[in-house]
């Protein structure tokens, strides 16, 4: 404990050790906490708030487009598990069991749920009977369970916290249709809130959720190069309607198979935020999803610090009342520490105020994604700042969008080039990025690749910037376009 409360003291830069500085930032901006059980920790408030405000972006769309919550429980019965023979095998490896209660052994084991499919089709296939039950669009915001082997908090936890999304339709034609329409609201969050630019596509079988028919991802590219699946759509087709019986009467009067769908994002989601905008001097929060978008600080000598509250309190008030999320920070520290306190917390903008401010009728503003100072009047000062805020957001999309082009390449085509980008970047200490390349559709080329380069299949993107002739393993002709990266 001691020895990791002395390193949290500095950040470690991002250049020298990707992983370490993630972990440095995340203690020192306070928003998790490891715990005594392996690859499950603390949200502690600063870092819950941030899902928090992934949750309200996302109830918002969902409630939109007609889902509601619900709640199921955590317990899953083992019997159900294994009704769907794909679905126990994939996550099998990650269960855990409770196998004791009340002091005697279950008479049936009882998974954590890492997901509930099974559940939740246990209970679909009791309350749909028939065309007029659906579509039933329901959601659930709870944790789950998969025991990782590799952990990294917030991207790949033991328990983690998640929206799970269970739909139930009487055609393919519509579960197909869900499917897309919740990827389409996972990629605008993702992009419009947290301002991290992704690749919407389909999985590749390998890829692919134990269980479904398809499966369809978001994939974001971290500072780093490195791929994180930002939420994930599944068309299921009837194989869960099949395992639970899930049945309706159709108009034609036949009894007919639901068509199901899932669809989940998780805590990842904040771990992700800050390694797309995060740098040197720690958090870098985009303004939509920051805790606090507005931190004001008074400047200047004590002995005038009361004539500049007399400007700043009501200033405050102002600003709060218009919706902006602000804090003051009044602490008896210096200005120049309280400001690399808040850029260390990624606070969107910092708002100055001394006595000659006080005196000219302004304010000066500074930006956490630039850097910029600029004076502005106190006029219209709710207005400067929310065009500001706005500003921030929108350039902090570009910036994550322009570090992703500048890391994607489109002209590697084969395993030689392959292996000597790599080992070039690997010299340069850059980032490898994600290879655009032509993939003939066998497995075993995808695994070639994963075991040569440790580059793993991102997603078939639905609009790749170009679209490949060959594959990259084995030169035969290209079935798809792939987006290839190393993941987290
Ligand atoms: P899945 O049910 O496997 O499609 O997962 C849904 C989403 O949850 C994925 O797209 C990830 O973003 C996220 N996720 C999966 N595993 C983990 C984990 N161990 N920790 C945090 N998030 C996860």
């Amino acid at each position: 404990m001691k020895e990791e409360k002395a390193f949290v003291k500095e950040i470690t830069p991002q250049s020298e050790d990707f992983s370490r500085w993630y972990i440095d930032t995340i203690k020192k901006a306070d928003l998790m906490d490891y715990t005594p059980v392996r690859g499950c920790i603390v949200f502690k408030p600063e870092g819950f708030e941030l899902w928090e405000r992934i949750q309200e972006a996302m109830n918002k769309r969902f409630k939109e487009t007609g889902h509601r919550n619900a709640y199921f429980p955590m317990l899953i019965p083992e019997s159900f598990m294994q009704k769907e023979k794909e679905h126990i095998e994939g996550f099998n490896p990650e269960l855990p069991w409770v196998t004791e209660a009340g002091g005697e052994p279950l008479e049936e084991r009882l998974a954590l749920r890492p997901t509930s499919e099974t559940i939740i089709g246990h209970m679909y296939s009791q309350w749909i009977q028939s065309y007029r039950d659906l579509p039933v669009l329901i959601n659930q915001w709870a944790n789950v369970f998969r025991w990782e082997k590799r952990t990294m908090p917030f991207l790949r936890t033991s328990e983690f916290l998640w929206q799970e999304g269970h739909t139930a339709h009487a055609t393919e034609e519509e579960a197909r249709e869900e499917t897309m329409q919740m990827l389409e609201i996972y990629r605008e969050v993702v992009e419009q809130e947290l301002a991290i630019p992704v690749w919407k596509g389909q999985k590749t079988p390998s890829e692919r959720f134990a269980g479904a028919v398809d499966t369809y991802s978001i994939e974001a590219m971290m500072k780093d190069g490195k791929a994180v699946q930002a939420g994930t759509s599944h068309y299921l087709g009837d194989n869960f309607a099949r395992g639970f019986e899930i049945k309706f009467l159709d108009r034609d009067n036949t009894f007919k198979y639901v068509h199901t769908t899932s669809w989940g994002s998780s805590t990842r989601l904040i771990g992700s935020m800050i390694m797309v905008h995060g740098d040197d001097r720690g958090l870098s929060l985009p303004p939509r999803m920051a805790p606090t978008q507005v931190i004001m600080i008074p400047v200047g000598p004590m002995k005038l610090r009361e004539q500049v509250m007399q400007a700043f309190d009501p200033l405050f008030d102002t600003i709060k009342a218009s919706g902006i999320r602000v804090r003051a920070d009044l602490r008896e520290e210096t200005p120049g520490w309280k400001f690399n306190e808040w850029e260390m917390r990624g606070v969107p903008v910092r708002l100055e105020m001394g006595p000659r401010d006080v005196e000219n009728g302004q304010v000066i503003l500074a930006r956490r994604d630039t850097g910029e100072k600029i004076t502005v009047a106190l006029e219209g000062i709710v207005e400067t700042i929310r065009n500001l805020l706005e500003e921030i957001q929108q350039n902090m999309f570009q910036k994550a969008l322009a570090f992703r082009e500048a890391n994607s390449h489109l002209g590697i085509d084969s395993m030689e080039q392959l292996a000597s980008h790599i080992e070039k970047s690997e010299q340069d200490n850059a980032p490898s990025g994600w290879v655009l390349a032509g993939w003939c559709g066998d497995d075993a080329c995808e695994a070639k690749v994963k075991e040569e380069t440790k580059f793993t299949s991102r997603n078939i993107p639905f609009d790749p910037p170009v679209r490949k002739e060959t594959c990259i393993c084995c030169g035969e002709k290209a079935q798809h376009t792939v987006w290839f990266g190393r993941a987290y």
